[in-house]
């Protein structure tokens, strides 16, 4: 089934309440929610193409001569406008033609400089310029059961090149050998690419929740943690798996356990309704209570969809309620920056009875 044209009359229907005449949309995500249109950029200052949404009417996708075949084909319903001498001349003939007057943007994902041509055009055309944040990111909030099962294709396919790699990660490899043979992996079974750069860390490196993987050599009874993600027909996944390699000593064993009980905990609180908040302090009174609150900074998880990181956010600040059909990780650890880190990261979907996990491997998660 097709839900762009659904996602834009919803999306229309916010600009009518916001007495808006167009949206500009600049960011990859959105534009991929809202069009079916999979380019991607080369960063935010080289754009594949932008949407001008108008409150009424057929959309536009503004691209150049690169991407106008690939728009074409893949954002049917919408008018495909090739620019040939930049995005501002194509929306100076644009926004006379489509009468419009106010005109938001995604002010998340501009460039300054962009905006500031985008408010010199504005100004020349009379047209009132609205920055925004976050207008579509809170319809892409709520998955379908489509995008859920998109999602959870993604999961597996990212267990599936974990199983592979694991037996490869041995004593004498190097982080960076292990990231690339799990980066290659995800592309020989299908994946469009990895969701993240992989994370590979061993022993000490594993305190920094975001290690780059680098030239460190596995010695045998080291923590490995491995943090992947993949991204599968536009959706993403993300699992964060830590284990010894060799015999697991009391300590590791110990806290890698809080870890998982912190996790369990969290899971179970997890159902519709309950503020994102509760949910991370189920999971923090765990590992506080079991003496490591300090040690444990981060967020306790996020959304997962389109992109890899995405509302709602798992913290103790946001009072903000779960909702029936979201997908988040749960992705509690400990970090101790002279002995190292376990996270432990599984995906779930949010239920109004519960949750939902998506992962199947339960490797290493219980010692
Ligand atoms: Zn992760
Ligand atoms: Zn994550």
């Amino acid at each position: 089934m097709d839900h762009h044209p659904e996602r834009l009359r919803r999306l229309q229907a916010s600009l009518k309440r916001k007495k808006l005449s167009a949206l500009l949309v600049t960011h990859p995500a959105n534009r991929r929610y809202l069009s079916g249109y999979t380019a991607l950029d080369h960063g935010i200052h080289e754009s594949a193409g932008v949407l001008l949404i108008p409150a009424r009417g057929k959309p536009f996708l503004l691209t150049d001569s690169r991407y106008v075949l690939q728009a074409q084909e893949e954002a049917r319903g919408y008018f495909v406008r090739l620019f040939t001498k930049g995005l501002m001349p194509g929306l100076q003939k644009l926004l006379p033609e489509l009468g419009v007057k106010k005109l938001g943007f995604e002010s998340h994902y501009l460039l300054h400089s962009a905006a500031g041509r985008l408010g010199h055009l504005a100004a020349s055309l009379k047209v009132e310029l609205v920055p925004l944040t976050k207008i579509i990111e809170p319809l892409r909030v709520v998955k379908t059961e489509e995008e859920i099962s998109r999602i959870r294709d993604a999961v597996l396919l990212n267990e599936e090149v974990f199983q592979e790699v694991y037996p490869s990660i041995r004593p004498g490899k190097s982080e960076r050998q292990i990231a690339l043979a799990i980066e290659n992996s995800m592309r020989e079974k299908g994946a469009d690419r990895p969701s993240f750069d992989t994370i590979v860390a061993f022993g000490t490196n594993a305190a920094k929740p975001h290690a780059v993987p680098g030239g460190r050599i596995l010695v045998k009874g080291e923590t490995v943690l491995v943090d992947m993600g993949l991204v599968l027909d536009g959706y993403c996944s993300d699992m964060t798996r830590t284990f010894v390699v060799g015999k697991p000593d009391s300590v590791f064993r110990e806290r890698l356990r809080i870890v998982r009980r912190a996790q369990l905990a969290a899971m179970k609180v997890i159902r519709s309704g309950v503020t994102c908040r509760e949910v991370d302090m189920a999971a923090r009174r765990v590992i506080r209570e079991a003496g490591y609150g300090d040690f444990f900074g981060h967020a306790l998880g996020h959304g997962v969809g389109l992109d890899v990181h995405e509302a709602p956010r798992l913290s103790g600040h946001s009072r903000k309620k779960l909702r029936s059909g979201m997908v988040v990780t749960v992705e509690p650890g400990i970090y101790l920056p002279d002995w190292g880190g376990i996270r432990l990261e599984n995906m779930v979907v949010v239920r109004d009875s519960g949750c939902e996990l998506l992962n199947t491997d339960r490797t290493f998660l219980d010692l």
